[in-house]
């Protein structure tokens, strides 16, 4: 008889599909907090740059509104302190002999500026398209942002490579204000123009190092946290997988099997018998099919009770299962019905395996519940396609209904035997 199949995972690529959405599902959504944070702690950086910049910027327009409102400042002109030559009078004399001379606005800021190149901490850069002081030219940087602000922008920022240094730049116009007009006026100067600009410049290597470790830190957490995740998904997954290939096969082997007998049920006699015959015609070979039916088995089941008609149901379909060869297929084709597909096997031989069933079920001793001995009979029918003939077209329905008839045939003659069928 043969074994009711243990079917393999076949739903492995559907596994392997749906891990591998999973994974990208996993993977994407990680990879998306993880940018997401970098790009935040980015942007946040950038935002504290800017303020740096800007805080700057406005301390020393600040400063300088203080200076213009006052007129200019007078310094005491000690050692190394040089007056403005782009001042008429930059210089007085107090009544003690002591003298003054004149900061104003530009030069404070020039000077300051220089202050602050020397502490290192930043650099300020007083500039304009058409610098009164030649020194006060501006770079690439300063010249595009003041082209920028004649077109209405109101600073500008970049971060900038210098050999290895990073470096941020700021630039944002001067405007011509009150206090300014009266040294400025005589020059043409109206409130609101721009004049020029400050720019702004620090060094930030150290703060883009450390995010760039960061980048990398975030990345390899992301890696990490990806592959633990990736992990435990692969784990739950097989795990699940495991589980459903063991319901899988266990509602695939309930579909084709017969409850009470455990022998194949009848749909998947039909499936066996279409491809029984096609291989048989592929090779031309012989097919043969034994149809049995218990002799008046519903005396038994009258006299005994059905349980005694479902035990002996049960030893009969054991007597077909030691009877027959592993690659014979055993049905339970109705109630008290059995059928066996023998696959390469001719008239005689199949006649003779159903003698060799008849003969075992009439040995068979049985006991009914009162405990008295009895013994059953079956009838068989035997049919067999003869596909060494390439021509027989023979269906599956033409060999059923000649092993049915054949099997009617044995009832008609008296029961208890077999008869081969004669052909259609
Ligand atoms: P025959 O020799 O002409 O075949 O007579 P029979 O009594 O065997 O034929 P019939 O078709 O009249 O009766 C078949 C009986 O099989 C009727 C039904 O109660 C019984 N039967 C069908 N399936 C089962 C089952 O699963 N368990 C039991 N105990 N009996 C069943
Ligand atoms: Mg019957
Ligand atoms: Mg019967």
């Amino acid at each position: 008889m043969a074994e009711i199949p243990v079917p393999a995972m076949k739903k492995k690529q559907l596994w392997k599909k749906f891990f591998i959405n999973i994974s990208l599902i996993v993977v994407l959504f990680l990879m998306g907090i993880f940018i997401g944070f970098a790009v935040q702690t980015d942007r946040l950086i950038s935002e504290q740059y800017l303020t740096t910049a800007r805080a700057h910027f406005k301390n020393i327009v600040l400063t300088r509104r203080w200076n213009a409102e006052h007129g200019g400042i007078f310094i005491k002109k000690g050692p190394g302190v040089r007056s403005n030559p782009y001042l008429e009078n930059p210089d007085i004399t107090a009544a003690d002999g002591t003298v003054y001379t004149m900061k104003n606005p530009a030069l404070m800021t020039r000077e300051i500026s220089e202050y602050a190149r020397q502490s290192g901490d930043f650099i300020y850069h007083i500039t304009s398209l058409i610098p009164l002081n030649p020194d006060n030219a501006p770079d690439d940087f300063e010249r595009a942002a003041l082209s920028g602000f004649e077109e209405g922008n109101s600073e500008v920022h970049a971060l900038q490579k210098d050999n290895a240094r990073s470096i941020y730049r700021y630039m944002a116009p001067l405007y011509v204000e009150d206090s300014c007009m009266p040294c400025h006026a005589k020059q043409g100067y109206k409130v609101g123009d721009v004049r020029g600009g400050i720019s702004v410049t620090f060094d930030v290597s150290d703060t883009q190092r450390k995010m760039a470790r960061n980048r990398f830190g975030f990345i390899g957490l992301g890696i990490a946290a990806s592959l633990a995740l990736l992990g435990i998904v692969l784990f739950l997954i097989s795990r699940l997988a495991g589980s459903l290939s063991e319901a899988y096969s266990i509602i695939e082997t309930m579909s084709i099997t017969d409850e009470l007998t455990q022998l194949f049920n009848r749909r998947h006699f039909h499936a066996r018998l279409d491809e029984e015959i096609a291989r048989a015609r592929r090779y031309g070979h012989p097919l043969s099919l034994l149809m049995m039916d218990i002799d008046h088995f519903k005396t038994i089941n009258d006299r005994y009770g059905h349980q005694t008609g479902d035990d002996v149901l049960k030893a009969i379909a054991a007597i077909f299962g030691s009877n027959t060869r592993s690659a014979d297929i055993v049905a339970r084709y109705g109630g008290e019905e059995f059928v066996v597909l023998l696959p390469e096997t001719e008239n005689e031989t199949a006649r003779m395996t159903a003698d060799k069933l008849r003969a075992a079920i009439e040995r068979q001793a049985f006991t009914s519940p009162d405990q008295s001995p009895f013994h059953v009979t079956a009838s068989f029918g035997v049919a067999c396609l003869d596909m060494t003939d390439k021509n027989n077209a023979d269906t599956a329905q033409q060999i059923v209904k000649m092993a049915d008839d054949a099997m009617y045939q044995a009832k008609q003659a008296g029961r208890n035997r077999v008869v081969v069928s004669s052909g259609m």
